[in-house]
Order: structure tokens, then sequence, then C-alpha cells
């Protein structure tokens, strides 16, 4: 019996259809005909429903909400999405990094925490992890090491020796992987984990006086971790466990947030500073740039369709507003680059018009056509042109966040500085950040992780890493292993 309160199911043209149960056959017991043209429709749309994944940051989840600007600003940029009191609408996705779409939440893996801003001015992105530096410092790297994470190509499995003999290989890794396997590689749930821009970026004020900025969403929930027991259990138990516990939170009205805070280089001090700033191995001490609260971000809306809203979400860090800009940390710029064209590989050159990358302020852009095209074209479609098209406004659209380069084109790694070796700040997380239980954890997770697949030359390897790190530490590792 149909129910009369119910809509009528229809194709996707909008025609009912005769029944959600039954195809077209010939006679009950015969033969299915192909103009069962509801049925086809059903299959065909079913083949292709998974779009490809993500490479790396497949599995995640997200939810919406906004940030409000609750401190004076204007004096280091004139981003309309930091000025005070300014309420911006705004879209986040957490993921892990290294597993697959249907990967366990609670692997140890650094967190993406990637932003959305639908400001006055256009999209702005900030395309952030759970983790203030990087496992390098030089794009010519990155597929690498992801690779290095991913699974090998014989078995197709993952692969600790792999992991551990790029990272050996990789000295600049120190400060990532110490983190990494410390308390904060596996956060209890995304609402209780920090959020950091790592890189480094340009802030321009009215006036065109230049700041270099780092962005820290801390967590008001306060942090919380899981002891790699319990990230164990639950990747059994519960494997999409971050995801529901946002979902889950948001629904009962347990609005998460985070407190936004900058630090603030002036502009000269980079040229001087006694670690290249633009490294993104390194942080900042708060000792010589303190934190300064900014605002507040608050996710209090759950998306209502995952694929469409969430799946689908396309960052890229060169969705800069005015006011914002790059800078000169390599991993960045190449970031500019291949995140877009991520995006158009996956979703198709089309994909900001996917109402959860669309701008919500007007837009007047020369592109046309291309795959899944929505929106209406119209002429002229060139420019310049004289028949009243847009026209680029070198005073609105001044980009000011240019810094000067010079020099012969070279292969080569920054230049360094007076503290720029590659284990001083993984020694300070160890000695100066972590109490005696967090180092015992750390020398447990680290002993674990590598007796589980890794051989010699590599563990001989890794356990000079960690001396070099620190002595003590590495020493305890070696023992933890060789028992
Ligand atoms: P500070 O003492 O001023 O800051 C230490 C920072 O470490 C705090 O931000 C704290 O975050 C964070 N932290 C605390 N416990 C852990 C942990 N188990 N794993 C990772 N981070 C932790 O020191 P410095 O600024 O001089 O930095 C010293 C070291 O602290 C660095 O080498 C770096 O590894 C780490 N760190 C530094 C950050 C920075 O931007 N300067 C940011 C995060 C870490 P919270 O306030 O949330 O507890």
């Amino acid at each position: 019996m149909t129910d009369q309160n119910r809509k009528p199911t229809t194709t996707d043209a909008g025609i009912p259809v005769e029944s959600d149960e039954h195809s077209l056959s010939v006679g009950s017991d015969g033969p299915l005909v192909l103009h069962d043209h509801y049925l086809i429709e059903q299959m065909a749309n079913f083949n292709r429903e998974r779009i490809p994944e993500r490479q790396p940051h497949a599995k995640g989840g997200g939810a919406f909400g906004y940030f409000e600007t609750t401190a004076d600003m204007s004096q280091y940029t004139k981003a309309a999405v930091f000025q005070k009191g300014t309420k911006t609408d705004t879209m986040i996705r957490f993921s892990t990094v290294a597993g697959e779409r249907g990967s366990p939440d609670t692997w140890r893996d650094p967190r993406g925490f990637s932003l959305k801003f639908y400001t006055s001015e256009g999209n702005y992105d900030m395309v952030g992890n759970n983790t203030p530096v990087f496992f390098i410092r030089d794009p010519m790297k990155f597929q690498h090491f992801i690779r290095s994470q991913k699974r090998r190509a014989d078995n197709g499995l993952r692969d600790h020796d792999m992991q551990w003999d790029f990272w050996t290989l990789s000295p600049e890794s120190s400060h990532q992987v110490t983190w990494l396997m410390g308390d904060r590689g596996v956060p209890k749930t995304w609402r209780h984990m920090n959020g950091y821009s790592s890189h480094t970026y340009m802030w321009v004020n009215t006036a065109g006086d230049k700041f270099w900025v780092k962005y820290h969403f801390k967590t008001d929930q306060g942090i919380e971790c899981f002891t790699q027991e319990e990230a164990d259990q639950m990747a059994g138990e519960e494997s999409d466990y971050h995801r529901k516990d946002l979902f889950e939170s948001i629904r009962d009205g347990n609005h998460p947030s985070w407190t936004l805070k900058v630090q603030i280089m002036p502009f000269e001090d980079a040229k001087t500073y006694r670690l290249n700033p633009f490294d993104l191995t390194k942080v900042w001490p708060h000792e010589d740039y303190p934190l300064m609260e900014v605002g507040k971000l608050v996710l209090n809306e759950n998306p209502v369709d995952y694929h469409t809203q969430i799946e689908q979400a396309a960052y890229e860090p060169n969705n800069l507003v005015p006011g914002i800009g790059l800078s000169p940390d390599k991993m960045l710029l190449a970031r500019g680059f291949a995140y877009a064209d991520a995006h158009r590989a996956r979703l198709g050159v089309n994909y900001k018009q996917i109402p959860v990358n669309k701008p919500r302020c007007e837009v007047n852009s020369y592109t046309k056509d291309g795959h899944m095209r929505t929106e209406n074209v119209t002429d002229p479609v060139y420019a310049p042109n004289s028949y009243g098209g847009p026209q680029a406004d070198p005073i609105r659209g001044e980009d000011a966040t240019k810094w000067h380069a010079d020099g012969d084109m070279v292969r080569t790694a920054y230049a360094l500085r007076e503290d720029d070796d590659d284990f001083g700040q993984a020694n300070d997380l160890v000695n100066k950040v972590m109490d005696d239980a967090q180092r015992e954890r750390l020398v447990n997770n680290v002993a674990g992780h590598l007796q589980d697949g890794v051989t010699d030359p590599i563990l001989e390897r890794a356990f000079e890493y960690w001396k070099n790190i620190d002595q003590n530490i590495g020493e305890r590792i070696e023992k933890a292993v060789k028992g």
C-alpha cells in the first residue's frame, strides 16, 4: 500500500517510478529487460558513487561553524575576516594522513586541521595540522615521504621498516617524529587537540606594513590523548571513533571551540632571526614570539550529506584574501600548486562550483566551460573587452604580500643559521616540555614501533637517530628493543 503522506520516488529526471522493489521482467520468472530505465539508472549511479579518495588525508570528518574576531588585529592585517567584531561562516575538515578512507581514526599519525572561511573578500583557506611542524622542509621529498607511510608494492602492507628507513635518512624529520611518538601522536578526539598553520604566512595592514605570522588554534576542551593501548583497542572497537565523537557532540549541542592565537614576527626580523623562520621543521619558541589572542572558532552545525559537503570539500593554501599572503617556505609554495591540482584530478576543474566550495561573495571570473560546469557563463568571455565585462582593480586586488628574492638558480637546502640544526628542537621537546611519565611513554611507543618489523641496518640507524636527539632517550630505546 502506498502511503499518501510520503513523497513519490522519482528517477533523477523527476519522473515517478512504479516500484522500489521489482525490476521489469518478461513474466514473473523471466529475463529482465534493458529498457527498465529506473533499474539501469540505479545500477549505473551505484557503480559511480565512489570518487577517488584523497592522497593523502583520505580519512576524515568535518563540520560547519563560525569564526569571530575578538581582538584588534588591524595593525597587523587588513584582512576583513580578522577585523574586530567580524563573524565569518567557517567549515572545517579533520583527518588522518596515511590511512585510507576506511582506516581507523586512532592510528598514530598527524591530524589534518583544514579551515575554510567564507569571507566577504572571497574564500580564505588555512590548511593546517594538529602539529606545529612537519617531517620535511623541501617539497621534492613529499611524495617519497607519503609513499613511505602508505603501503609496500609487493604485499600491499604498511611497513615500519620503510617508515624508519625514510625518517632516519631524513634527519630533519626528528622534531616531527618526536612529536608523533609522544602523547599528542594520538589525540583522544578531534575536539581535544590543537590546530596549527605550521607554515609561516604574511600579513599586511592597510599602511602596507608586513609581518610574518603563525596560527595556533588552541582547543578550549583541553588537550586529551589516547595511550597506544587505548588507541589500539579503539581501532578495533570503533574505527570511526573521532568522526562519531564530533558528530554526536555537535548533535547534542556540545559545540567544540578553539581560541585562535598568533605569533607575529616583524618583517625585518626574518633576515637575522637565529633560525630560518620559514623552515617547516621548526617552531618559533614562544619566548621569542609570544602568542597573541585573535578570536574564537566554534563548530555548531553537522553536515547533512557527508559526501557532498565533506568528501567534496576542497581546500587550497592559495586561497588567500587581501591582507594575507604566502611566505618563502618551500613546502608552502609547493602546496599552492599541489592542492588545486589534486582537486582538479579528484573532483574536476569546476570543483569551486560545488556548494561547499563556493564563495559566499560575488564571483566575476573569466574561467568557462569544462566538466560539470553548473554556473552560466555570460558574454563577454574575454578581457580586455568593450562590452562591460569585469575589469581587474589594481587597488582592491593589490597583492601586497610580496617579498624580495634574488640569486642564481640552485638546488640546495636553506642557508644554515646559528640554530638551524636538525635535532635541537626535538631535544627541547623531550627535555623541556615532556615530563618523566611522558618520556617513558615516548620510549615505549618508539620501541614498540621499532620492534614491529624494523630490521638492520635501519634499526641501528634508528638508535643513532634517537641518540642524536637525546643520548639517554636513545640508549633507553635501544635497551627496550634489544631486551
Ligand atoms: P613553551 O614551553 O613555550 O611551549 C611548549 C609548547 O609545547 C606548548 O605550546 C604546549 O602546548 C606544547 N606541548 C606540551 N606538551 C606537549 C607534548 N607532549 N607534545 C607536543 N607539544 C607539547 O616552549 P617553546 O615555545 O620554547 O617550544 C619548546 C618545544 O615545545 C618545541 O621544540 C616544540 O617541540 C614544542 N612546541 C612548541 C610550540 C611553539 O609554537 N613554540 C607549539 C607546540 C609545541 P599547550 O599549551 O597546548 O599545552
